[in-house]
């Protein structure tokens, strides 16, 4: 059985990804900030979930998780990068700059911790995959989009390079772009808590669900190991 690690588990696409892979029968390590979020998905998943409380951002902190987690959860066979946040939609000369260096720490440099700390595991056994979660916002301008998408552009060339990196390895990586998707977290946080904000974002378009991009993943990770998908952009119908 598979061991996968999901980062961002406590709530929104890492939740999702984490109950459907439960469901296909991976062992699955959940990792995000937020315990009480983490123990109350664990409750309802069986013992092959795994909580671990990490900040992505903390390069120690990544390295400790590889160290002390249990011989049932080793190795790590699938990493999916999936923390991540976009804070304030303000053009780039209002910007408030502490939001802008929080999604260069958790969108870039957490996601370069945890692919730079678990892809020599993955090399030596030759095997393994790692999924990023990109966006559109990192494909297409828009206003207010300036630091954010640019982090999302990131993580589009970091697959593709990693990709050149791994080449002739039995490793691969895909990096999936959704839209506009709803349910989860990631508007409030943008918003710093200002539901109505967040909700505006949503009106009059049917989103993307949590459970398209969970159903997406568990695609990815039960296709054959001859192919790989580099890209993957996911829009709601109702979205040009
Ligand atoms: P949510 O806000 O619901 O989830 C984000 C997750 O990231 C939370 O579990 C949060 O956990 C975790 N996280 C944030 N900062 C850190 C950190 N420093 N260390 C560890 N975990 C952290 O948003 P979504 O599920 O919507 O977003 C998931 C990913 O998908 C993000 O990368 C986002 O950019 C991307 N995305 C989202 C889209 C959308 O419309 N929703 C569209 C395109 C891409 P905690 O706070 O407990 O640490």
């Amino acid at each position: 059985m598979n061991t996968v690690l999901v980062t961002g588990a406590s709530s929104g696409f890492g939740k999702a990804i984490c109950q459907k892979l439960i469901a296909d029968g991976y062992k699955v390590i959940g990792a995000a900030r937020r315990v009480d979020k983490l123990s109350e998905l664990a409750r309802q998943l069986d013992d092959n979930f795994l909580p671990f409380q990490l900040d992505v951002t903390k390069k120690d902190a990544v390295e400790n998780l590889l160290l002390s987690l249990p011989d049932k959860f080793k190795p790590i066979d699938i990493l999916i990068n999936n923390a991540g946040l976009a804070l304030g939609m303000e053009p780039a000369y209002e910007a408030n700059y502490a939001d802008w260096e929080i999604m260069v720490n958790t969108n870039i440099i957490g996601l370069m911790h945890l692919t730079r700390i678990i892809l020599p595991e993955m090399v030596k056994r030759n095997s393994g995959y790692i999924i990023n979660l990109g966006s559109t916002a990192g494909n297409y301008a828009y206003q207010g989009g300036n630091v954010y998408g640019a982090t999302k552009a990131f993580v589009k060339q970091f697959s593709a390079n990693l990709r050149t990196d791994l080449l002739g390895k039995k490793i691969r990586v895909t990096n999936i772009e959704p839209g506009l998707c709803g349910n989860t977290e990631f508007s409030n946080v943008r918003f710093h808590g200002n539901g109505k904000q967040a909700a505006a974002v949503y009106q009059g378009v049917e989103f993307i669900k949590p459970e398209d991009i969970a159903n997406t993943v568990s695609w990815l990770v039960n296709s054959p190991k001859h192919f790989n998908v580099n890209n993957i952009e996911i829009m709601p119908t109702a979205q040009a």
